[in-house]
């Protein structure tokens, strides 16, 4: 699996992926100043589909405002790049990644006031990001000793490069130890999220997930489930929930646009439910992939065409 194409949107056109370099000096690569998202092309019967396109462009206009990034562009724009570097690159399925970061502005850390963020969006062929074996098998999952971010430090709403320096401590320590991926405890001692997925715990057949107050980024994926949940008739409830609700769960899954929907067997050694993908889950899954073959009405307009 390979993250490059042909051409990639950068600053307005399309070029070559290989000139797409910036100055070693810039700004977002000493201090993490880059927002940036993470979105899925799914190959639907009526063709390449960008998945949630404008709540992903509207988080990273968002990401940035918190910053106070200037983005010399229009979320439609960035709509439209979007899906110019998918048919560029001839994509039937893809991730995009469209980020906008401060260049080479300076050293100072507040970027002059003028300063103008540079943008690229990239879309390359992706896989499933913990296996394709995990969707069905779950994965093996810990609590790491490394804390989310307390909301009074870094936003964790803003989806900015500087915060994936915890999502790394968190998801290499959880590999080191042996495991597929970490979840993270909030400043309270509750339950956050994994390093790059929103989490969900099945009990007596509701679904609870943590509420944004637990330094969680809000999730695309999170607000699918929660939706398409709720259209299948189940009680979906945001509430702090102490470690061990996790072992007491009949079925866990972590959501993100990466990782899509993935069943959690484990945690902490300590088996979830069956140790196997369990029925809501399973549900799930086939709520949410429905959307891409068309067994799920897409009610909502959460696709757009590439080719429209
Ligand atoms: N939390 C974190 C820290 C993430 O990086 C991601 C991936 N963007 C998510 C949750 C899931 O968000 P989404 O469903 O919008 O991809």
């Amino acid at each position: 699996m390979s993250t490059s194409a042909e051409f990639i949107w950068f600053n307005g056109s399309l070029i070559p992926w290989k000139e797409a370099t910036v100055h070693v000096m810039s700004h977002a690569l000493h201090y993490g100043s880059s927002v940036f998202e993470g979105v899925r092309v799914y190959n639907t019967p009526k063709g390449p589909a960008v998945f949630r396109l404008t709540e992903h462009t509207k988080r990273l206009f968002d990401s940035a405002k918190i910053y106070r990034m200037n983005v010399p562009y229009s979320e439609a724009d960035i709509n439209q790049a979007c899906k110019q570097a998918v048919s560029k690159n001839g994509l039937q399925s893809a991730y995009i990644r469209p980020m906008a970061f401060i260049g080479d502005v300076g050293l100072g850390l507040t970027p002059p006031l003028d300063a103008q963020a540079e943008v690229i969006v990239a879309a390359f062929e992706w896989g499933a990001y913990l296996g394709e074996e995990s969707m069905e098998q779950g994965v093996d999952v810990a609590v790491t000793s490394w804390n989310r971010l307390a909301p009074n430090t870094m936003p964790t709403g803003a989806k900015a490069g500087g915060n994936y320096l915890s999502s790394q401590l968190i998801s290499r320590e959880a590999k080191r130890h042996g495991y597929n991926e970490g979840i993270a405890l909030d400043n309270n001692g509750c339950i956050s999220e994994g390093a790059g997925e929103n989490l969900f715990i099945v009990k007596d057949g509701v679904l609870f997930t943590p509420p944004v107050t637990a330094a969680i980024l809000p999730g695309i994926t999170r607000d699918t489930i929660m939706t398409l949940a709720k259209e299948a008739g189940f009680k979906v409830v945001e509430q702090a929930m102490p470690r061990e609700s996790m072992y007491l769960a009949d079925e866990i899954f972590m959501t993100g646009t990466a990782a899509e929907i993935v069943p959690v067997r484990s945690v902490d050694q300590i088996q979830v439910g069956e140790g196997k993908r369990g029925p809501i889950t399973e549900q799930m899954q086939k709520a949410f992939f429905g959307l891409f073959n068309g067994t799920t009405e897409d009610k909502w307009g959460w696709l757009h065409y590439v080719n429209d």
